[in-house]
């Protein structure tokens, strides 16, 4: 009975005790106000009332997730401010990105290639490696892949396979074609080369192209095949020869699609000689209007600029060039002093211009004692005088 009793009062204490306790924890809340959320005690510095307006979906955010209805009274913590903000802040990045995400396009699967199992007596380029030039053997590592358009070049002008995925010195590489000079370069070469079905199809392919590319074609300059040496000098007064030293001149030209830099200057320099309209030209090389005009302009500018400059005016030569070079010693006996001077005889009476097409000039300007279509001048003094100061002024 006395053991009962006891437990009864311990009972009863403890009660008190937890009530006691229930009690001081709740008046002790008030005063330390504890995070609605995760009802911890807070600090002053982040203590917040979230009754305001500024809280509206901060508000609506607890009762979402937590079924918390916030009092007036409430205050909430920094840490849980935070993490609301920071949840707000992904679900609205992964709604913006919904609307503009796209899936990245999976890559394509390498279609199945059959085994090179064909075996044709072409002549091929060894490799590909990575680590030599397929044309001059160099070895290095700055090397670019020899582009698909190059090596359907090399096939048809040389009858040579150059292997997908070779690499070359970038130097060898002019536009869409391979270099004169890199073209003689290819040698070390296998006897057989190895094919599959694909490898086979795709060629096929690329010649089809080019050769529907070239039947529209009328004069190209770019294959020796296609314009007999009577014809170069017959469309530009100058030999097959000539025409190559002038165009190796010339760098400012760039190789495009539709014109190469030789396409470029056989057009101004078959235009200069024939004087056709640039209608005529565009019918006769089967290029658009607008390209025959740029590519005059183009090849006017370079020549003016790398070649005539060379062998033309007065900024060509040096003084002591003529001095040394282009004086006879009859000339310095003559003329000549202690002064080395630059001796130079100028006849003015005639100037050379070039033959006109038109025929009542020609007729006009033909001389039958000099057999050419010159000009003469009514006032050859003058002329010579003013030629003479001109030329005083730059060797002396
Ligand atoms: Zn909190
Ligand atoms: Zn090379």
């Amino acid at each position: 009975m006395n053991v009962f009793f006891l437990e009864y009062f311990l009972l009863t204490v403890t009660c008190f005790v937890l009530m006691d306790q229930g009690k001081s924890s709740r008046s002790c809340g008030l005063r330390s106000f504890p995070c609605v959320l995760c009802q911890k005690r807070t600090k002053p510095g982040e203590r917040r009332y979230v009754c305001g307006d500024a809280y509206n979906s901060f508000r609506k955010y607890l009762f979402k997730n937590f079924m918390i209805k916030v009092k007036e009274t409430d205050v909430s913590c920094s840490r849980c401010r935070n993490k609301y903000y920071r949840s707000n802040q992904a679900s609205s990045n992964t709604v913006s990105d919904d609307v503009v995400y796209q899936p990245p396009a999976k890559k394509a699967k390498q279609d199945l290639c059959s085994p090179k199992h064909i075996s044709l007596p072409l002549q091929s380029v060894k490799g590909p490696s990575h680590s030599s030039c397929c044309i001059c053997k160099r070895r290095g590592h700055k090397f670019v892949v020899v582009p698909s358009c190059i090596r359907n070049n090399v096939f048809i002008e040389k009858n040579v396979i150059v292997p997908a995925g070779s690499r070359c010195c970038p130097g060898h590489i002019d536009g869409d074609l391979l270099k004169d000079d890199a073209m003689t370069q290819i040698s070390d070469l296998k006897s057989e080369c190895q094919f599959n079905r694909t490898d086979i199809f795709n060629l096929l392919q690329q010649v089809r192209t080019i050769a529907l590319k070239n039947q529209n074609k009328r004069i190209d300059f770019d294959s020796d095949s296609f314009i007999s040496d009577a014809d170069y000098y017959n469309l530009l007064g100058l030999s097959r020869g000539s025409f190559d030293d002038i165009c190796s001149h010339i760098t400012d030209i760039r190789n495009t699609k539709n014109r190469s830099l030789r396409t470029c200057i056989g057009i101004y320099l078959t235009k200069l000689r024939s004087g056709m309209s640039n209608r005529l030209l565009s019918t006769v090389f089967n290029i658009g209007i607008d390209s025959i005009k740029r590519s005059i302009w183009s090849a006017r500018k370079a020549l003016a600029k790398e070649f005539t400059s060379n062998y033309i005016g007065f900024e060509h030569i040096t003084r002591k060039a003529v001095v040394e070079k282009h004086t006879t010693d009859l000339a310095k006996t003559l003329f000549g002093g202690p002064t080395d001077p630059v001796i130079l005889i100028i006849d003015g009476t005639y100037i050379y211009i070039q033959k006109s097409t038109q025929f009542s000039f020609q007729r006009r300007s033909f001389q039958h004692a000099q057999k050419e279509a010159i000009s003469k001048t009514n006032d050859d003094s003058h002329i010579n005088r003013i030629l003479c100061q001109c030329i005083r002024s730059i060797f002396q």
